[in-house]
């Protein structure tokens, strides 16, 4: 038997406990959207650098290093006080490879006594029984992994072949929602992969969604007719998760701009692991703040500010926090770095759609 054909039956009490969190999730989900849609004042979802080291080196990302060490616990918890003081609704845990955090789970732990909904992307190289009972264990609702392709190649070892037996554990023991990310575009050699691991991902019992890969000079590039058909295939297959009500996906794969309001920097944050403000990860260095220091003033202008790359934009998640503002508050303010004097000048680093979400 092929080995993406096992399927393993939770317990009947994994089975229980993994209902009763996901309706957990669901009312506090609905909560946060009724929150935002009252109030525009707090962030809907940020994403924390815990560890930007990686076990993986895929050839497109430039999210990752293989030095860096992990951020203190402390200094984590710290963070995320802040961000729970801003009244923030999601925090989605990032890398690099955050389960190669020794203390990931105390991290996580912290984000739900702060009231936060706990979500993590990881790669899944590190998942086995033990790490997901502690996930479990730690609160943590929404998991996400990307797969690249069916079997590794040069230019990513995310691959069916590699992870299946990982994934079979999660469909097991896991307790939170697991999100499997497939992907088309120009780095990806066989766009059927994607279709292959959408259908392994409903067949587990996860969502699935799936992403576009860009990676010629950011330009935004409509797939070919090929590719498009299975881009809607799979996000057919993917009807379960929220992203089946974003136009802008279907956009990108047209390689059409579209016209929507960025609130990156207000209602979206990305805090790299020197713990600064960003944009996103593909606009590292706006404003480039501590968060410290980044106050309600702050967010308020990045509200306002248009951002000039959102019309080529491919970062799913931002575009999907916008859906709950973009009917409002037009945005008429220029672009301004806003680091203090005082505080050191982060490394511009403007990308494009070159991504490395795990
Ligand atoms: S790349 Fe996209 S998400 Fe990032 S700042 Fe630009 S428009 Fe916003
Ligand atoms: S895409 Fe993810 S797994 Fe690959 S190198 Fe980047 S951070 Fe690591």
């Amino acid at each position: 038997m092929a080995e993406e054909t096992v399927v393993v039956r939770a317990s009947a009490k994994t089975r229980l406990r993994r209902r009763l969190r996901f309706l957990r999730t669901r009312v506090r989900e609905l909560k946060m959207i009724g929150k935002a849609l009252v109030s525009t004042k707090h962030p809907i979802l940020v994403h924390v650098i815990p560890m930007r080291q990686c076990n993986l080196a895929c050839t497109y990302c430039n999210e990752f290093d293989d030095f860096s060490k992990p951020v203190p616990q402390e200094e984590m918890k710290k963070r995320l006080d802040l961000l729970a003081d801003m009244g923030t609704s999601i925090i989605t845990i990032s890398g690099g490879e955050p389960l190669m955090h020794p203390e990931l789970d105390e991290v996580i732990r912290h984000m739900r006594r702060r009231g936060m909904i706990a979500g993590l992307i990881t790669n899944g190289f590190y998942l086995n029984r033990e790490r997901i009972e502690r996930l479990n264990e730690a609160g943590l609702e929404h998991l996400q992994i990307s797969i690249d392709n069916v079997v590794p190649d040069e230019v990513s070892k995310k691959s069916l072949k590699t992870l299946d037996g990982r994934l079979v554990m999660l469909s097991q023991y896991a307790e939170f929602q697991v999100n499997i990310n497939s992907v088309l575009g120009s780095g990806v050699k066989d766009p059927e992969d994607a279709l292959k691991i959408a259908h392994r991902a409903v067949q587990l019992g996860f969502t699935s969604t799936v992403g576009i890969i860009h990676d010629n000079n950011g330009q935004l590039k409509p797939l070919g007719q090929h590719e498009q058909e299975i881009f809607e295939e799979v996000m057919a297959l993917g009807k379960r998760s929220f992203s089946r009500f974003n136009e802008f996906q279907h956009n990108v794969a047209r390689g059409k701009e579209h016209n929507w309001r960025c609130r990156s920097g207000s209602r979206y944050l990305y805090i790299c692991e020197d713990g600064l403000v960003h944009w996103c990860s593909q606009q590292r260095g706006y404003p480039g703040i501590p968060l410290a220091q980044y106050t309600p003033e702050m967010r308020l202008r990045e509200y306002s500010t248009q951002k000039f790359c959102a019309a080529r934009c491919t970062v799913s998640c931002v575009q999907q926090v916008g859906i709950l503002d973009n009917w409002r508050d037009p945005q008429n303010l220029k672009p301004m770095p806003m680091t203090p004097p005082a505080a050191p000048q982060a490394e511009l680093v403007q990308i494009g759609q070159v991504r490395g979400d795990s």
